[in-house]
């Protein structure tokens, strides 16, 4: 445990039975912001007022803000390399005011995503200031999360000024953004307003405060019915978008939106997407329904099944794994190029395959629990969202293309990149923060940690794992999370001190590979001894084939592992006689399957 988290334990904002503890804080912020977006032309003006809740027992003599389009600068630290058509002179702040005193602020020298103010007045625990920003920027041509899609569609993202999360464990989160790694935001309270010309669409996280004043009636209408109904509805079709009456006819609208206690908003715009509509019920105790959205160009086939294909993940993510109610009241798939999750609304790009278009949305729509209902710093711990984006995402896959199709597509697309290429990079612990990964990143993120999130799962059975996950989810939903919080949070909602599963999942540079070492005949069948040369704790499968032809598979749960022991004997019971004995490590998969076999002389 690093010095910082250990300090939190001590000052008991975290408890090692891993639930937030009785000094816990948060910092909030409400935030009302004003945009004006007027396609072609690329550049969004915006105001806001920030105020901003210091819950924290410390004084704040400064405030780190965040100016995430900061990335597309000539010059800013990236991940990755970019094109001419990324580039933009990033976030020009017009004034800043804090408490109605005006700051200096030079652009040409608030080049990084962080930018401090200095406060004349410090800012005292459980005391609150104001800031008023102003600011335009530019949408880029090309990004890899946000701008513009075509001359008049824009996504609109990461586009306002906002507070860092000043938290328990690190203080100021001084992380720059460098276009890999994502979230991590306070909760706060949003109202957004989009101003676009007549006949531009709105869509955007939170709830729709003014449909009437925007939308010809006709429109409204069918927006209204898709909110009750299971049934798709084309509010807007190409025939509709024709007549260019969609919208009020002032030469401007304002859309306004709400959304409370959520990590951020976003909003897109165009005046030529389809807009297709339904809902679903997601609480069976409320009857409380979610409605489920689709903005696309007519063109993109995949899209005219996205709200069809939301309506399943939906329900799936309700009512089964996680099993908890989808905790907001909408979700709108947006026809962009990020395979991006934001809050409420995803930036996802068309594919001709339609197979893989339904698993992309399933995946970034799963991503409404972690890292959005649960607060994750995605910038840290990046394995605590995509890994269970990913776990999810297979879940949801089975109940779409069957298991056995499910399985195999997660081994080829998830572990086998990983397995299949041992650098030095590709297996550090799963614990190492995010942030320092370049090549272990994905593997990381993704991959491993899903597999460390099965393994519990098989180690613990399907009920007790989704007791314990439920018991996670309901102790940090709507704070934020630390690694730490969820081994403890495992151990308490499952009962068991799983320490020696979350040590060798998360602090070894283990890999999967297990080693049939030897096979000896015994009273009654046969014993096994079996080393873990890679060291995690895996399920696997013991598959007999027998003299005559037929087959038995006899699992093994990572029980088997416990207090990491890496060499075991299993005894399997026969009375038939062997051919060969095989260990089938499925979608954990196995660095070297040519010591995996054993065969009868
Ligand atoms: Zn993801």
């Amino acid at each position: 445990m690093p010095r910082d988290v250990a300090k939190a334990y001590k000052n008991q904002t975290r408890q090692k039975n891993g639930l937030p503890g009785k000094n816990y804080w948060q910092n909030t912020a409400r935030y009302n912001i004003a945009i004006t977006v007027l396609p072609p032309n690329r550049t969004v003006n915006g105001t806001e007022q920030i105020t901003y809740f210091n819950n924290s027992p410390d004084t704040l003599k400064k405030l780190n803000m965040k100016l995430i389009l900061n990335i597309h600068r000539a010059g800013a630290t990236r991940f990755r390399n970019t094109t001419p058509d990324y580039i933009t002179p990033g976030m020009q702040v017009d004034s800043i005011f804090v408490n109605g005193e005006r700051k200096p602020w030079d652009n040409d020298k608030a080049l990084g995503t962080n930018q401090d103010v200095e406060l004349s007045t410090p800012l005292l625990p459980h005391d609150s200031l104001t800031l008023n920003i102003t600011w335009h920027y530019e949408v880029s041509l090309k990004s890899e999360r946000e701008g513009m899609i075509d001359a008049t569609t824009f996504y609109i993202g990461y586009f306002y000024p906002r507070v860092a999360v000043y938290d328990d464990y690190n203080g100021w989160d001084k992380l720059e953004f460098n276009d890999r790694q994502e979230f991590y935001n306070d909760f706060n309270d949003y109202t957004l307003s989009v101003t676009v010309p007549k006949n531009y669409i709105v869509w955007g996280t939170g709830i729709l405060q003014n449909p009437e004043q925007v939308l010809q009636p006709e429109y409204l209408k069918r927006l209204q019915a898709s909110m009750t109904g299971d049934s798709v509805i084309n509010i807007i079709t190409p025939a509709d978008l024709a007549k260019k009456h969609i919208t009020t006819q002032n030469n401007l609208n304002t859309w306004v939106w709400k959304a409370n206690h959520i990590t951020d908003m976003v909003t897109a715009v165009s005046n030529h997407y389809n807009w297709d509509a339904a809902s679903i019920v997601v609480d069976d105790a409320t009857h409380r329904r979610a409605s489920v959205q689709a903005a696309y160009d007519d063109t993109a086939l995949d899209f005219h099944s996205s709200v069809k294909w939301a309506r399943h993940t939906l329900d799936y993510l309700s009512h089964s794994l996680p099993g908890v109610p989808y905790p907001f009241p909408k979700m709108t798939a947006f026809q962009g190029f990020a395979d991006m999750e934001f809050p409420m609304m995803v930036n996802d790009s068309h594919d001709e395959d339609i197979a893989d278009a339904e698993n992309l949305q399933d995946h970034e729509m799963a991503h409404t629990y972690f890292p959005f209902y649960m607060g994750i710093n995605e910038t840290r711990y990046g394995y605590m969202d995509e890994g269970w984006t990913t776990t999810f995402e297979l879940f949801l896959r089975e109940t779409e293309i069957g298991k056995q199709q499910a399985d195999k597509d997660y081994a080829r697309v998830r572990i086998k990149p990983w397995i299949t290429d041992p650098s030095d990079s590709e297996d550090l612990p799963l614990i190492t923060p995010t942030s320092e990964l370049v090549g272990g990143y994905a593997h990381n993120a993704y991959g491993k940690a899903s597999l460390s999130y099965l393994a519990l799962k098989d180690l613990l059975g399907d009920a007790l794992f989704k007791k314990a996950l439920l018991f996670y989810m309901d102790a940090w939903h709507g704070k934020h999370p630390i690694p730490w919080d969820y081994f403890n949070a495992i151990n308490t909602g499952s009962g068991k001190n799983l320490n020696w599963f979350f040590n060798n999942w998360f602090f070894t540079n283990d890999y999967t590979d297990l080693d049939l070492e030897n096979v000896v005949r015994d009273n009654g069948g046969y014993r096994l001894s079996i080393k873990n040369i890679g060291g995690y704790a895996i399920p696997f499968d013991v598959v007999l084939t027998f003299a005559d032809g037929t087959t038995q598979s006899i699992h093994q749960t990572p029980i088997v592992w416990q207090y990491n022991q890496k060499d075991i004997t299993v005894a399997v019971k026969t009375a038939k006689a062997v051919k060969s004995i095989t260990l089938d490590n499925g979608m954990f998969m196995d660095a070297d399957i040519s010591n995996n076999t054993w065969t009868s002389k």
